[in-house]
């Protein structure tokens, strides 16, 4: 029998979740879904973690933008793990792009473009270790 493999996301609920009061309702998705989170914090992003966080876009035009966007507000940064956490995370959460995310998912239900789209998740299990060692220390974190 193939098992599913246990992995761990970082998921940050974004500054256009908080204001619109999406939270609650993002949390109970993830934890319906069978994630359990082990880590959680509310913080302000420095201008030295968001650049570490989106270094594959820091030369694009736009990245004053979300720089912007992202420290308009606190951020909430939550560990979540699971069975195929990362796909089965990224699948609940929707493409990028908020206008053209299915209904059902984060995005599509609650974003409203390509830049306010309510939550980030990790894209692979090697950037979910990365990004969480990036967000939590180690006594941040609960097994
Ligand atoms: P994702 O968050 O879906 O993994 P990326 O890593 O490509 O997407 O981008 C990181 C974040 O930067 C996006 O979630 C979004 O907030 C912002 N972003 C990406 N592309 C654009 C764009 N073309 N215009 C505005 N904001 C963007």
């Amino acid at each position: 029998m193939i098992r599913p493999l246990m992995e761990e996301s970082l998921v940050l609920l974004k500054p256009d979740c908080l204001e619109g009061r999406k939270c609650g309702e993002v949390l109970k998705r993830f934890e319906e879904a069978g994630f359990e989170v082990f880590g959680t914090k509310m913080m302000r992003l420095s201008d030295e973690i968001l650049r570490e966080h989106y270094a594959h876009l820091t030369d694009l035009p736009f990245f004053p933008d979300i720089q912007g966007f992202m420290q308009s507000s606190p951020v909430i940064a939550i560990a979540l793990r699971g069975d195929n956490a990362i796909v089965r995370i990224r699948e609940m959460v929707g493409p990028t792009d908020s206008t053209v995310a299915d209904k059902g998912t984060i995005r599509g239900d609650f974003g409203q473009d390509k830049m306010h789209n309510v939550v980030h998740a990790s894209d692979s299990v090697e950037n979910g270790q990365t990004e969480l060692k990036r967000f939590f220390a180690e006594d941040e974190l609960f097994s």
